[in-house]
């Protein structure tokens, strides 16, 4: 059995990650770790953790835990990632992965060096609409793809509207937390890298400080695609949206931006319109499935560390644009 310790008692952990957990063979969480202890027992009661660790050093020294699962505020990952990797442990870490590329890249190398998996939680790209497109598009469906447009602006729920609104230093605002997802589905879906990108971004109303709330970016990646992304906390009914269009035909994707939707993804050429069968899929589990694999070292994780990492990369790019104003280039 592969022990998880959850490091960050958080809304995900909580909602998504651990029926995620417990629903993979052999997989148990054993214990959670908050930086408040009281917050952390009543949080291990109301989940039925078994354990509630007094700290970080506490759970990482739990020989039951093998691996763990950081859903911390976004500023934390860094240092309790290299905590973790030198404790022996595998990491499977929130997006974003960190605050710089630097400290992500260090995180990468920390994990590699003590021999440990480092998986970002990127769910999207378990998502079977987003596989088939990939697979449709490799297959030259729609023949060479021209543009992409990703609409991904969201009302933020009301229990959700805390540090993401008006903490910087958190990693808060729309990019690091939106952003970062389209990115990756983008990388995923075109198989193809971001080369630069050009943005504005926005204060409607709902976050503070120099925390935007709305982004409008496009990215250019490495196979000539131009990609457009829609991102906002503040936008209750439009719906989301994923569309690739190439020169022999579209793919045009609605509902596929939230894991628990009802997927629409149709395929337009030159003589004929097809709706393709989806059903929705549980994209958390599949993430902790592949996970769980490249523990065992019978596969990869389904979004690497280096996945993360570009996916940072790009967001860092999108708001260092919309504050300069300038294009910005992206590498890793
Ligand atoms: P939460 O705000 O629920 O949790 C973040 C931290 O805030 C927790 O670790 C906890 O600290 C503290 N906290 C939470 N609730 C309370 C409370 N009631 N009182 C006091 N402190 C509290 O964040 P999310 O779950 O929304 O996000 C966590 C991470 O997961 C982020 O990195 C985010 O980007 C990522 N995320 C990823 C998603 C995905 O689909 N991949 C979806 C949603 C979030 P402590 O642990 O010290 O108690």
């Amino acid at each position: 059995t592969i022990g998880f310790g959850f490091i960050g008692a958080s809304d995900i952990a909580k909602h998504k990650m651990l029926a995620a957990i417990r629903n993979t063979p052999d997989c148990e969480v054993v214990s959670v770790y908050s930086s408040n202890l009281e917050r952390g027992r009543a949080y291990a009661a109301e989940t039925q953790i078994p354990h509630a660790a007094s700290s970080l050093e506490d759970l990482l020294a739990n020989p039951a835990v093998h691996a763990v699962y950081i859903s911390t505020t976004n500023e934390l990952h860094h240092a309790q990632t290299l905590a973790a990797a030198q404790a022996g442990k595998h990491v499977l870490c929130e997006k974003p992965l960190a605050m710089s590329q630097l400290e992500a890249q260090t995180m990468l190398d920390a994990c590699r060096e003590a021999g440990v998996v480092l998986a970002t939680n990127h769910h999207l790209r378990n998502a079977h609409a987003h596989q088939a497109m990939r697979d449709l598009i490799a297959n030259g469906a729609i023949g060479k793809p021209i543009a992409a447009r990703v609409f991904h602006a969201v009302y933020l729920r009301e229990s959700l509207q805390g540090w993401r609104l008006d903490k910087p230093e958190a990693g808060g605002g729309v990019v690091l937390d939106i952003v970062v997802h389209d990115v990756d589905t983008l990388r995923f879906v075109l198989q193809a890298e971001p080369t630069e990108v050009i943005s504005l971004s926005q204060q409607f109303g709902m976050s503070a400080g120099s925390v935007e709330d709305g982004s409008m970016a496009v990215f250019r990646f490495d196979n000539g695609v131009i990609a457009q992304v829609h991102t906002a906390f503040t936008v209750p009914y439009a719906g989301n949206g994923f569309e690739v269009h190439g020169t022999d035909g579209s793919l045009i994707a609605k509902n596929v931006m939230h894991p628990a939707a009802q997927p629409e993804v149709l395929l337009r050429t030159a003589n004929s319109e097809q709706r393709l069968e989806l059903a929705a899929n549980e994209v958390y589990s599949l993430g902790v499935a592949r996970f769980i694999a490249a523990i065992q070292g019978t596969g990869k994780p389904a979004a690497s560390g280096e996945d993360g990492l570009w996916s940072l990369a790009s967001a860092l790019a999108c708001l260092e644009s919309a504050h300069t104003g300038q294009k910005v280039a992206i590498s890793v």
